[in-house]
């Protein structure tokens, strides 16, 4: 069974420690490539530098919606768990096209509205949104969207765009909203809280299995609260997948290999 996370931060400091261990438990599970997503200067070139040293490994480069917002929104422990210097937006978007053929993947970008000072910044946010979708195109790579409490927002601004090669992710939109996404031809990816959460298998049942890809999102959004979440959990997503589609494990996971392959030109 060949898997794949199509979306992880394996530059997190949470896997400074033990990343050899991580990616070693991945691949017992037969998983095959992690796509590690940056989210500001800093996680893109520590991305990178991970994928230059794990074949198993590629590398997405993103401008998260948070991060961008580090200039506008002083980012301090009450307010985020995220603590970004302020940095210039063109500048990275610039850095990122210069290695583009290093990268198979934008993302994570997207908007975020969960916070009240960053959901205040909305047009900044759609802008600066618009600026990686502009990027997404002219090197031709699939985009890896967050939409945080602002998926309407997010899918008009790519329909607005007409993008094809999307991937939703950590999709917590409504019914109406997936299955729009559906008539797109974009990509959902499911997280192993599936095993929880009824929202991602209402998702897995309303979406066609050539339009699922999985991901863990680690080592955030694990499936056991209060833990570190890791690439090796995909096998819960694949395992959640097959219930519902009723089906093996087995074609579950080579139709949502194929998916990516295809995707990502792998
Ligand atoms: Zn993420």
């Amino acid at each position: 069974m060949k898997l794949i996370d199509v979306h992880a931060h394996l530059e997190d400091t949470r896997f400074e420690e033990d990343l050899k261990k991580v990616i070693g438990r991945f691949e017992k599970t037969g998983g095959v490539c992690i796509i590690s997503s940056g989210t500001n200067p800093e996680t893109n070139r520590k991305a990178l530098e991970i994928a230059r040293k794990h074949n198993i490994v590629k590398v997405s480069f993103g401008l998260y919606p948070l991060d961008a917002l580090a200039k506008e929104v002083e980012q301090n422990e009450d307010n985020s768990l995220r603590k970004i210097k302020p940095f210039n937006i063109d500048e990275e978007l610039v850095w990122i096209e210069r290695h583009k053929d290093e990268c198979i993947a934008i993302g994570e970008v997207g908007l975020d509205y969960n916070w009240p000072e960053f959901a205040k910044h909305k047009e900044k946010q759609i802008k600066f949104f618009e600026k990686t979708i502009a990027l997404a195109k002219k090197i031709d790579k699939p985009l890896i969207i967050h939409s945080r409490k602002a998926e309407l927002d997010a899918i008009e601004v790519l329909e607005k765009h007409q993008c094809k090669k999307v991937v939703m992710h950590c999709f917590n939109g409504k019914k109406s909203l997936i299955k729009r996404c559906v008539e797109n031809g974009w990509f959902f990816s499911v997280p192993p809280v599936i095993m929880r959460l009824e929202h991602f298998k209402m998702l897995v049942e309303i979406t066609p299995l050539k339009q699922l890809l999985t991901e863990t999102d680690a080592p955030y959004l694990s499936p056991v609260v209060g833990t570190r979440n890791e690439p090796s959990n995909i096998t819960i997503t694949i395992k959640e997948i097959a219930k519902i589609k009723n089906t093996g494990e087995e074609n579950i996971a080579e139709q949502i290999f194929k998916n990516a392959k295809d995707l990502f030109n792998l």
